[in-house]
């Protein structure tokens, strides 16, 4: 038995007829494209979620790019991103034209370092070649940023705080849901994200009704008061129905797939702390848990251990985005952000999904201290 890493068919065993049924309907009603289904998903994750506007689109790389489109946000800007976390976050800046200022992490939170933050916008003002309009913070491995911090700087700089969400949908920060923690929220329901379609998908969340009203017009070429009057340069960002009608399907579990990947975490918590750094927890905050990320010594010889014992891991991220060959020339090089550059040396994510059994969990955790023993000898 092969032991995977997110376990997507045994979801889709367990939902079965509430997917198939759903998929049914829209092959019968036939709208394709902007059907019933895409209305009332954004109204349910309205509800899920605490934001009054919810805009679906078709991936969480689209989100964050109609975020920024609908700033207007472009030449001359910068816009603040943490170096760990996945290219999307930081190639939507230079799509748009505005620059991507890579800002270190917090080694307590794997989150943008508010400290960092504020001395990286301080430098960007005194150098006087661009103007800080926006910072992207990612929701890393599913674990909330530090709003609050953020909050403070923005107001003091007038910068609008985008969350980027795609590894975070479902969580919670002081009692309120990722969608309503910042102005603007991006989520993408890749299949492997928490909350995951059958293809590529992503929304986007706010409270401000001029902004949903960009964000829907945005995503169908920048449509005025009907598709053929074209009021502004948009893009074909549309979720599918089909899409639309998988994640009604599975939101109706979301919470208790939630739960499950919690206990999930606490088993695999009590199983490894002794042996491991175990993930960041934040008091107030619960982790949609997209990953279950240890750091070990020895990274890439435990990995190896690890596979030679049937155990699938991964490595989010190899390498922080400024020393990425793509931006290598928005960086600062080797060394400038070293919490970034440590952590992508040193951790590990294991295998995490709400299906899994506990006796599989028990044998990952025996595996990976003997892994571990293996590797320190
Ligand atoms: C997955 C991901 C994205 C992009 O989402 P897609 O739906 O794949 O376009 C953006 N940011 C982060 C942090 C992600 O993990």
């Amino acid at each position: 038995m092969t032991i995977p890493f997110i376990d997507l068919k045994a979801q889709y065993a367990a939902l079965k007829s509430d997917i198939d049924a759903r998929i049914a309907t829209v092959l019968e009603h036939g709208k394709y494209v902007m059907g019933p289904e895409v209305s009332e998903l954004e109204s349910r994750l309205a509800d899920f979620s605490g934001a009054k506007h919810v805009v679906s689109v078709s991936s969480g790389t689209d989100a964050l790019l109609v975020a920024l489109m609908a700033e207007g946000i472009g030449p001359g800007d910068a816009v603040f991103v943490p170096a760990l976390t996945f290219t999307a976050t930081a190639e939507v800046i230079l799509l748009v034209g505005a620059i991507p200022v890579f800002t270190d992490v917090s080694p307590s939170t794997y989150n943008i370092d508010p400290a960092d933050l504020k001395h990286r916008v301080e430098q960007t003002i005194e150098r006087g070649q661009l103007r800080p309009r926006a910072i992207i913070a990612v929701d890393l491995f599913g674990l909330p940023a530090d709003f609050v911090a953020l909050d403070t700087i923005a107001d003091a700089h007038n910068l609008l705080v985008i969350d980027d969400g795609a590894q975070s949908f479902g969580a919670t920060l002081d009692g309120r849901r990722v969608g309503s923690l910042a102005p603007v929220t991006a989520t993408s329901f890749f299949p492997a994200k928490p909350l995951g379609c059958y293809g590529d998908g992503g929304a986007l969340f706010c409270d401000d009704a001029d902004r949903g009203t960009l964000y829907d017009s945005i995503r169908v070429h920048g449509k005025g008061s009907n598709k053929y009057d074209v009021v502004r340069i948009g893009l074909n960002a549309r979720m599918d129905t089909m899409q639309a009608a998988v994640l009604l399907a599975k939101l109706d579990v979301f919470e208790s797939e939630l739960t499950a990947r919690e206990s999930l975490a606490q088993l695999y918590d009590k199983r490894l702390e002794s042996h491991f750094t175990l993930p960041p927890r934040i008091p107030g905050a619960t982790s949609a848990w997209a990953q279950y990320t240890i750091q070990a010594d020895h990274r890439d010889a435990l990995a190896a251990e690890l596979k030679a014992r049937g155990i699938p891991s991964a490595v989010y991220y190899p390498s922080p985005m400024h020393l990425q060959t793509a931006y290598q020339i928005h960086g600062e090089g080797s060394g400038s952000l070293p919490n970034a550059e440590q952590l992508s040396h040193r951790v590990l994510s294991l295998p995490m999904h709400p299906y899994m059994d506990d006796q599989v969990a028990e044998q990952i955790c025996h595996a990976l201290v003997d892994a571990s023993e293996a590797v320190s000898v």
